[in-house]
């Protein structure tokens, strides 16, 4: 079977070291496998994306030695296919509009539980029939989702490998969709499609067979399998690496603009320093 790995950074900032981390693994991976590795732009947050942080993560992985295939898949450019998928889930009779704001989810929620999709929506809209338009968002209704992939029981057998520490098979669990990611957002009212659709539609179609990302995403990937399943889609090869942390032992932000990437560059590190300095190579 073709190797396809991808790397799919948001252009909302500079690359940072952990960035350089997925993408070098993912790489790597493709190189040793004779694969492809693919760069996928996912840029539907029009909101928060800029050129010159999309000219940056060209110019930045090509200088730490990598190349892809062009043109690049950039989300901003497949829209019907997100609509497309998003019709298929409605005419399942698996989605419904919410016109709620943040605050008034929060209200609603005096114990908030956070999941992969932030706060566990508590259902105002569920059952008010708000038609699919523009002005509201649109959501997953999980336990209709549920039900229509046969159950429980059923979506307890759906399970993905992760061959970070060797090939484990993660088993979902339906009470644990239900409780912590809820009916997800399939798209905002401001954006469009949102992540979680665009990126199994998008691994998808460029039949991605494996996916390295940060420990970070294992929560959403949950998420993406149920997706998966509901559209029938296949279910790549996961690989949820370890995450680059900064001195406090917090996770890298992109705000984070003392570890991008081209701050190396300019200071003059080289791309061997690079992989050093994430641990690729023994200094
Ligand atoms: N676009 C996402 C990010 O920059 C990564 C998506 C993914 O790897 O699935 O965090």
């Amino acid at each position: 079977m073709a190797h396809i790995e991808r790397f799919a950074p948001s252009p909302t900032g500079y690359l940072h070291l952990g960035h350089a981390f997925s993408a070098l693994t993912a790489w790597d991976m493709a190189q040793d496998t004779g694969g492809t590795f693919l760069l996928r732009i996912e840029d539907n947050d029009h909101t928060r994306v800029r050129p010159e942080f999309e000219q940056a993560i060209y110019d930045d992985l090509h200088w730490l030695g990598l190349s892809w295939p062009t043109p690049v898949l950039r989300q901003s450019d497949n829209a019907p296919a997100y609509q497309h998928a998003l019709k298929h889930l409605d005419s399942l009779g698996l989605t419904y509009g919410c016109e709620c704001t943040r605050s008034v989810i929060r209200e609603a929620s005096p114990n908030p539980v956070y999941g992969p999709d932030g706060m566990v929506y508590p259902g105002i809209c569920r059952n008010k029939n708000l038609p699919n338009v523009e002005n509201t968002a649109i959501r997953l209704n999980m336990a209709k989702a549920i039900q229509y992939l046969g159950g429980a029981d059923q979506v307890n057998l759906l399970s993905f490998i992760d061959i970070n520490n060797g090939s484990d098979e993660h088993f979902l669990n339906a009470d644990q969709l239900l409780d912590n990611c809820g009916d997800i957002v399939l798209a905002r009212r401001d954006i469009g499609t949102a992540y979680h659709l665009a990126v199994v539609v998008d691994d998808a179609a460029q039949k991605i067979t494996h996916i390295t990302r940060g420990k970070d995403l294992f929560e959403a990937t949950k998420i993406h399998r149920i997706l998966q399943a509901l559209l029938a889609l296949p279910t790549p090869i996961y690989r949820h690496h370890r995450l680059i942390l900064d001195d406090n032992g917090k996770r890298l932000a992109k705000r984070d603009d003392s570890r991008a990437i081209r701050k190396y560059r300019t200071e003059g590190a080289t791309p061997q320093d690079i992989r050093e300095m994430v641990g690729l190579i023994d200094r």
